[in-house]
């Protein structure tokens, strides 16, 4: 009637998920095929689609056996007239290469050909887990086991193949659906939490163990909100998590809070770059119990001082609880507790940590005594920090510089790169990397610490390291076999030489005579021993006066373009583990990139080291010739570099990373500094200088002394 021609519609019935132990879901694949057979044959021309993942939604956690579905599902489907469909193409098992034995349990699960048919692909599907290889036979006495004890075992060996199926049970035979979370998963929980007290339990099971929570709770939510109870929620207490203004780095601050969500608190996480403001509104709406900031880098510690004297200004009185690479006990005490007087303020060492500090907060009974103790504790750290500082006088800036490390430019000569300007690398593959990780930090983000490899062979934590490297190995594939991930990389060099001590002069070509850029470093005023130099990075380039041509490189690279989407995916799916997975592996292929350039910069593009052949390990160790020092690190602590150097690389267009605010880097899965080449350049900590470095700085720089200082504020030595 209104001239629609036939073969423009498009008829999407419903795919309803099969096997989820509910028997009246059993023919809802056969339901669909059909529906699709009933509308090729009666409305001719017409497509069919279907969104097929649905079909295998109780297999969550077995890609496996999902994959596996998806196939026998599509081939019937198809046969039956369905002519679209929304799948995984890239993820799809070929229908004849399937194992026989998963192909039968799959087929009379989705054909209903048998009662028990759910039953027989649930035995089938453990041994078909991970990379589809059939596994060792694995107990699966505990599915004989009443329901809540089911639930109970799940949460503690984090395993969520089931968790759907047993939950709905347990719900059906619950007089109201919040016993679940009340009784079995909240005991469950409770034996998690004892273990990973007692150090029985390592933080990568405990987060597989909350992912199964989560999945659990997110499946009783819609049957507790239609009970319209609001008497439900019963946390120890409510926590405001958040990375300051200007910081993007979040893996410890999910990881904490997960920990904490497996211990009963309720978490208000507020990601990252969250500006004071918003922090201070969200803990007054949410009438919160505790704040925990958390920062990665340097100048988050002054954001976090800022936090603190807000809370005082506005009067907040709750406990603030402070984590992340960069903060620490003396800083907490010294900087941020002396503007926040209400209430506790207290640093957190890691996330095993945090459930004992978080408890006591919240327990009246303990909480007067753990705050007493900790504000006597910070009174002294700030007398000793007084003390040490009297102890410590600097030298002045002109004798630091006096006592500069002079290389011996009349026998150097500089190798000049093989190109001047920029390179940018675009979509560099991901595989080259692999073999470039250094993964001892990796198990320190999960808090598994030792070695690596000899990590595997520990004790106490052996088994679990190398579960988890099994995982993350598997993840890796995954992010390599769907190019989940991109990497992008730029690194330039250009002819330099030293001015004025400190500064190094960029040049725009070999004439040397117009400035590019200047630098601005940083030289150690404390007092040397052994007839040591101050250091300062300028010293490695040769100065203008000696009329030696010299040059410095520098670097950007990330593999973070796309980490979010797929961490958000997971977390849509109340899969934290994973979440933290893809972030944790994207940081080690960044900073596998940023050695693999290096390696190239020097034997390839720099070309002063042609002949170097290393292992990853002597890589790792920093065998080689020349240093990358990054900006915001010891050796160059002052992150605002940072925009120099993207300028002079054009960073952002090259490679997508922006710098926020606090010159923190985005996507945070990045790396960039600078090359040095010279032989006897090395690392080292720039440490407290004094009011004359920086106001020469100011000087030099352009910039107000106030505004140094308020970025070189964690340097300042008086
Ligand atoms: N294998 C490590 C590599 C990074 S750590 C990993 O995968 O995590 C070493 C890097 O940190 C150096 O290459 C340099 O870029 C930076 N770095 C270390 N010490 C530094 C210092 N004192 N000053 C500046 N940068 C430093």
């Amino acid at each position: 009637k209104v001239g629609f021609l036939p073969q423009d519609i498009i008829f999407d019935p419903n795919i309803f998920a099969v096997a989820t132990g509910i028997e009246e879901h059993n023919n809802y694949a056969v339901d669909f095929i059909e529906a699709t057979r009933w509308i090729t044959k009666n409305l001719p021309h017409a497509q069919v689609s279907g969104g097929v993942s649905n079909v295998s939604f109780s297999f969550r956690g077995n890609n496996t056996v999902r994959e596996a579905i998806h196939s026998v599902f599509l081939y019937h489907a198809i046969r039956a007239g369905m002519s679209m469909g929304i799948v995984n193409a890239g993820q799809l098992a070929v229908y004849d290469d399937l194992p026989e034995k998963l192909k039968t349990a799959v087929e009379d699960v989705i054909l209903n050909r048998d009662a028990n048919a759910t039953e027989k692909l649930l035995e089938v599907a453990d041994e078909f887990r991970g990379d589809g290889k059939q596994k060792t036979e694995e107990n699966l006495e505990w599915r004989d086991w009443p329901v809540n004890k089911r639930l109970a075992h799940a949460l503690v060996k984090g395993i969520t193949a089931f968790i759907l199926e047993d939950t709905e049970l347990a719900r059906q035979a619950a007089k109201r659906p919040i016993e679940v979370i009340e009784g079995p998963l909240m005991d469950g929980m409770n034996v998690v939490g004892d273990l990973f007290g007692d150090g029985k339990m390592f933080l990568p099971q405990v987060v597989k163990s909350a992912r199964v929570m989560k999945q659990a709770v997110a499946y009783l939510l819609p049957y507790i909100e239609a009970e319209k109870d609001d008497s439900v929620s019963r946390s120890n207490g409510k926590i405001l998590m958040a990375t300051v203004k200007g910081d993007v780095h979040d893996i410890g601050k999910n990881i904490v809070g997960v920990v904490l969500q497996c211990n009963n608190f309720e978490i208000i996480d507020l990601g990252v770059m969250v500006p004071c403001e918003k922090i201070l509104k969200t803990a007054k709406e949410e009438n919160v119990d505790i704040i925990g900031l958390s920062g990665l880098i340097t100048p988050s510690l002054d954001e976090m001082v800022h936090v603190a004297k807000e809370m005082q200004r506005l009067d907040f009185h709750l406990p603030l609880m402070i984590g992340g690479a960069t903060t620490s006990k003396a800083h907490t005490a010294v900087k941020i507790e002396p503007g926040y007087s209400n209430d506790v303020t207290t640093y957190v060492t890691d996330a095993s940590r945090s459930v004992g500090v978080a408890s006591t907060l919240v327990n009246s009974a303990l909480k007067d005594g753990f705050v007493k103790e900790r504000r006597e504790e910070y009174e002294q750290i700030r007398i000793r920090n007084k003390n040490r500082r009297a102890k410590a006088a600097l030298l002045s800036y002109r004798d630091a510089c006096a006592n500069q490390f002079k290389a011996k430019w009349a026998d150097y000569t500089p190798v000049k790169p093989t190109f001047l300007g920029v390179r940018q690398f675009n979509d560099y593959p991901l595989e080259e990397l692999v073999d470039y990780i250094d993964w001892t930090p990796f198990f320190i983000t999960w808090e598994l610490s030792g070695k690596y490899p000899k990590i595997f062979q520990d004790k106490v934590i052996g088994q679990q390291a190398r579960d988890l490297f099994d995982d993350a190995k598997a993840m890796l594939r995954k992010i390599l076999k769907e190019k989940s991930l991109t990497a992008r990389g730029v690194i330039g060099f250009w002819p330099a030489n030293q001015v004025n001590n400190d500064d190094i002069e960029v040049y725009t070509d070999e004439s040397r005579s117009k400035v590019l850029a200047t630098l601005h470093h940083l030289r150690q005023q404390s007092p040397q021993r052994d007839n040591r130099p101050n250091y300062s990075l300028a010293d490695f380039i040769a100065p203008k006066s000696s009329g030696i041509t010299d040059y410095i490189g520098g670097f950007a690279v990330t593999t973070g373009l796309g980490a979010e989407q797929i961490c958000k995916e997971y977390e849509r799916q109340h899969d934290d583990y994973n979440s933290i997975m893809v972030k944790a592996l994207a940081d080690r292929l960044a900073e596998a990139f940023a050695e693999r350039m290096h390696e190239r910069a020097r034997k390839e593009f720099w070309g002063y080291a042609a002949d170097e052949h290393y292992s990853n390990q002597e890589l790792i160790k920093e065998a080689y010739k020349g240093i990358r020092p990054a900006p915001g690190y010891p050796a160059c602590p002052d992150h605002t570099e940072k925009a120099t150097l993207f300028e002079l690389l054009d960073a952002e267009n090259n490679t997508g990373i922006s710098l926020t605010d606090s010159f923190a880097m985005l996507p945070a899965a990045a790396v960039s500094g600078w090359y040095f080449s010279h032989p006897e350049s090395r690392y080292f900590n720039v440490g407290k200088i004094n009011r004359d470095q920086v106001e020469s700085q100011s000087e030099r720089k352009g910039q107000p002394v106030s505004e140094l200082e308020r970025w070189l504020s964690p340097n300042l030595g008086y």
